[in-house]
């Protein structure tokens, strides 16, 4: 059932007259109003697909961020949403749930025009994250607090409260939705949370929080800082006032935001970070035709711009050389297309940057001696385009078999055993998602058991809705986005022991 106010776009002339008459707020928002940044500064927001400017985005800095924080804690300290009974809380994210899906069409455009995916991939993006706002909203008043086994002389209760100020830094890869995974739960547990959007794509953010203002959020509870990691962002995750940093994102600025509050106030710090994910395909697994697709789509899904992409396949050598073959046959069926053509599979790379890093890696590919099986050269401009490129006979010991590369490239490697498969899954510093394709009931719980991994995926790739935790182990992080596992993190067990007379 939709309850969108717009007219679906089906076409591709659809999607662009609608992208002809958006409009695109690009200021700050603070203590409820569109702002310049202090500073005045601005970042172009650039369209990676024509290279054409979308925006003059607002570039704040420490001096907004510290604006921000006290607008935060004013907030939460008056209570107007941190005390609120969690029913009210609930009616007023389930209103902002509302206004994101009679505006879906509209949020889907702004990410795909700012940072390349397809429009389609988009809508199942935003569509995500409405569903996690409704998760977040109608599960803040089923969630109690305890009272523990004592004698009659007291009354000893574990009350849970909001955190306080939690900053929400987040990527570029799917940005409403991973802005939904933290926001969500946070506003839902009653803290006051800034929003930090990458650089990279900052601008749905920016439309959500106009969708919030109308929903009714208090001045001060929700607020976005468009800017850089090293200025605004650095900035929150230093403050002495903020309690919570919430962040997905690389390894490397996961490692940094540790030591920032380790500097300042010993903020909490949940991080989603990246991924080598390996997927295992066991010569005993069922229609291999359909196998080599969903390992095809695993990495090549959203350019290969995600942190659980399959980008390691491990395949049985009995069968490697033939489903190497299906896989390349799928890949060659997912080219690149204009991300307004509701039939593009892929679309462009976020930016040069990104281009370029990912180039680099198939160029160390092939010296390093894997085995170019298709792709590997970039498309004709205009725009960052990047086919789906696979390399065979990759080894652990090789540059593209063991960094994450965040972009449209398979490394396959080959495995005799059941426990060299593990053993190869397992060597890898990350360990945020893993699959294993198999029709061995018996093979499935032991390696299941065996992958260290925060995830694992048996006989499908990515499967989940918001009822799964969703995080890694290892240098992939420590935190849990979505269900109730998410809500938890948010708030903080008070403990109160009462003495009663008796
Ligand atoms: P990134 O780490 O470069 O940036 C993420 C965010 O951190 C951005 O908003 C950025 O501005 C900010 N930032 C950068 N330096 C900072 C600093 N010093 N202080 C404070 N903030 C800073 O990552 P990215 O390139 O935007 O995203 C790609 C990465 O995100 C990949 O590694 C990917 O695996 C990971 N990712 C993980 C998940 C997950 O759920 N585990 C989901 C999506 C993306």
């Amino acid at each position: 059932m939709s309850r969108s106010s717009e007219s679906a776009p089906r076409t591709k002339a659809d999607w662009q007259a609608l992208a002809s008459s958006l409009s695109i707020e690009s200021r700050a928002f603070i203590a409820n109003e569109f702002v310049d940044a202090a500073s005045g500064e601005t970042f172009a927001s650039l369209n990676p697909a024509t290279g054409d400017t979308l925006a003059e985005v607002a570039s704040c800095d420490a001096v907004d961020g510290e604006r921000a924080v006290g607008h935060a804690r004013e907030a939460f300290n008056q209570g107007e949403w941190s005390r609120l009974a969690p029913g009210k809380r609930k009616r007023t994210l389930l209103a902002l749930a509302e206004l994101m899906e009679a505006n879906k069409y509209q949020l889907a455009l702004i990410d795909t025009l700012d940072m390349g995916k397809p429009v389609g991939s988009s809508l199942g993006d935003i569509n995500g994250a409405i569903a996690c706002f409704r998760y977040q909203a109608e599960s803040i008043d089923k969630l109690y607090g305890e009272v523990a086994p004592t004698g009659d002389d007291t009354l000893a209760m574990v009350l849970r409260e909001p955190l306080g100020v939690v900053a929400a830094i987040v990527p570029w890869n799917f940005p409403l939705m991973m802005t939904a995974w933290k926001v969500a739960p946070a506003l839902a547990a009653g803290n006051s949370v800034i929003l930090k959007p990458s650089e990279k794509s900052p601008l749905s953010a920016l439309r959500l929080a106009q969708l919030a203002k109308e929903a009714g959020l208090p001045q001060g509870v929700f607020q976005v800082l468009p800017g850089f990691g090293h200025t605004v962002g650095k900035a929150l995750a230093l403050s002495m006032d903020v309690d919570c940093l919430a962040f997905t994102g690389s390894t490397g600025v996961g490692k940094q935001l540790m030591q920032y509050a380790g500097q300042s106030n010993l903020k909490r710090v949940y991080l989603e970070c990246g991924g080598k994910s390996p997927n295992l395909v066991f010569a005993d697994c069922k229609n291999l035709d359909q196998v080599a697709k969903h390992a095809a789509a695993a990495i090549f899904h959203n350019q290969g711009e995600v942190c659980i992409a399959g980008s390691r396949l491990l395949v049985e050598n009995s069968i490697r050389e033939a489903f190497v073959e299906k896989v390349v046959d799928a890949a060659k069926a997912m080219q690149p297309g204009d991300p307004l053509d509701p039939e593009s599979f892929m679309g462009a790379m976020v930016d040069e940057t990104q281009y370029r890093r990912v180039l680099d890696f198939i160029r160390q590919g092939a010296e390093e001696g894997a085995r170019l099986r298709v792709g590997g050269t970039p498309m004709e401009g205009p725009g960052l385009f990047i086919p789906p490129t696979v390399f065979d006979g990759v080894l652990p010991s090789m540059t593209i078999g063991r960094e994450e590369i965040f972009g449209p490239v398979l490394a396959v490697f080959g495995f005799d055993s059941e426990e060299e498969a593990v053993a190869m899954a397992n060597d890898s510093p990350y360990g945020l998602a893993a699959g294993l394709w198999s029709q061995d009931i018996d093979r499935i719980m032991r390696v299941t058991r065996r992958l260290q991994s925060g995830q694992v995926f048996v006989n499908n790739w990515a499967g989940g809705d918001q009822t799964m935790p969703f995080g890694g182990v290892k240098q992939s992080g420590n935190g849990r986005d979505k269900s109730h596992h998410s809500l938890e993190e948010y708030s903080e067990l008070k403990s109160v022991w009462m003495s009663l007379a008796t």
